[in-house]
């Protein structure tokens, strides 16, 4: 079969990251992959990669030979970014050893049905691809008696020749697309412990944006457990974005006067407002452009366009970004199974926002009245004290969290 004697032993030595949108030309395309190449290598530290490199509208990382290459081929594939990962062998543009190594990965685990895409880029492979189609699908077939099957394949054999180089792979794993993150700008989105925040985040993120994360609790009313459930949102995302600030800030103090002095029914709407004032003077601080909730209309009562209307005139010139608005509770609970947070966030916590919970909340509440509420707090005091209770912690992928959780109050 092959000059060199026989297929290689399975192993990889090298990953190739492919990019999503690859509208992108010119400038913004050297932006792009300059920061999913930023990413990429906070993402792959520890896991033994040698070397990555931008090249013809790729990314290929060497591997040294103790890398942990499935970790790292995993890693890379759930980046914001990443169209998909192919983990195999660099190869010169030389048939024989193409075939070698293509043949290696497809005596691994056996098949019915395959097929060879070989694509090349600027190489100086002599052959077209179709010859590497053939010669290669000729060679597959005999060795395992596969058959073939353009499109719905069970193994494929991928070459990607470019330059003097390339890469072998039959292993492919798919990303999550979308645009490597922190090219959108920095946002933060108000963490709660329920399902749909982590998804509006997430969403956003993928869509590029470096998502900082604010989470209030109950302290000193409600126990930490919210917090928890913050902190364990917060690491795993930080396998979509390398690393992740989590901001915590007790409202509990707030909460009690807007009980003391404000009707029940306008609590709920209250609560929201002191929020986004203190998430918007926080975004300043951090220099975010914009604020991200997880609404979803109508979903409760504190959610009709009337009352998110209400809550948003609480920060005049925010610009508040609701990416689940149109979506229903399945296909929220369907996202947040598929980024890995519904587990986390269906365990039981501590909310701040079911503290004295008024039994009828108002539905349609107006900036007016909630304004008229709000006329005996001191609005700026209880911002500037909540804001003085800011704890911030740093999360990167595969480290401890940058803090330890303080005791349960
Ligand atoms: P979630 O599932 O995200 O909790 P929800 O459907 O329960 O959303 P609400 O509890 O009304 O809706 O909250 C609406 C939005 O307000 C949340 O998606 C979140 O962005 C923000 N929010 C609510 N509670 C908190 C909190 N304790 N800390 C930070 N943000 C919060
Ligand atoms: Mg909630």
């Amino acid at each position: 079969m092959s000059s060199l004697g026989g297929p290689l032993p399975p192993g990889y030595d090298a990953i190739v990251v492919h990019h999503h949108e690859l509208g992108l030309k010119g400038k913004n395309r050297e932006f792009f992959e300059g920061i999913l190449l930023r990413n990429l290598k906070r993402a792959l530290r520890h896991t033994g990669y040698k070397k990555m490199r931008r090249i013809f509208g790729r990314i290929i990382v060497d591997l040294t030979p103790d890398a942990l290459a499935e970790e790292a081929a995993h890693r890379a594939a759930n980046l914001f970014g990443v169209a998909y990962v192919g983990l195999g062998r660099k190869v010169q543009p030389d048939l024989e050893m193409i075939s070698q190594i293509a043949m290696g990965y497809m005596l691994q685990e056996p098949f019915e049905s395959f097929r060879v895409r070989a694509r090349r880029t600027y190489s100086s492979f002599e052959g077209k691809s179709q010859l590497l189609h053939e010669v290669l699908g000729q060679r597959i077939k005999d060795a395992t008696g596969g058959r073939v099957d353009l499109k719905h394949a069970e193994a494929t054999a991928w070459i990607e020749l470019f330059a003097n180089s390339g890469i072998v792979y039959r292993r492919r794993i798919e990303g999550p697309g979308g645009l490597p993150s922190g090219v959108s700008g920095k946002m933060i989105c108000l963490l709660s412990g329920g399902i749909d925040s982590p998804v509006a985040a997430w969403r956003m993120a993928r869509r590029g944006c470096t998502v900082e994360y604010l989470h209030f609790h109950g302290q000193p009313f409600t126990d930490r457990s919210s917090v928890g459930q913050a902190v364990e949102i917060a690491q795993a995302f930080t396998r979509y974005h390398p690393s992740i600030a989590l901001h915590l800030i007790p409202l509990g103090d707030i909460q009690q006067e807007i009980v003391m002095n404000c009707p029940a029914e306008l609590r709920v709407v209250l609560y929201r407002r002191f929020m986004m004032r203190i998430a918007f003077r926080l975004a300043k601080q951090r220099r975010a452009k914009a604020l991200i909730t997880g609404d979803a209309l109508g979903q409760v009562a504190s959610q009709t366009i009337e009352n998110i209307t209400t809550i948003s005139a609480a920060v005049p010139g925010a610009q508040v970004i609701r990416p689940l608005i149109g979506m229903t509770k399945q296909e929220i609970m369907d996202t947040a199974k598929l980024i890995g947070t519904y587990e986390i966030s269906t365990r039981k916590y501590q909310d701040c926002c079911v503290l004295f919970e008024p039994r009828s909340p108002a539905i349609r509440a107006t900036p007016e009245e909630a304004a008229e509420a709000e006329a005996t707090l001191d609005v700026d005091a209880l911002v500037d004290k909540a804001l003085q209770g800011l704890e911030t912690r740093l999360f990167e992928l595969g480290e401890p969290p940058g803090w330890e959780l303080a005791a349960e109050a």
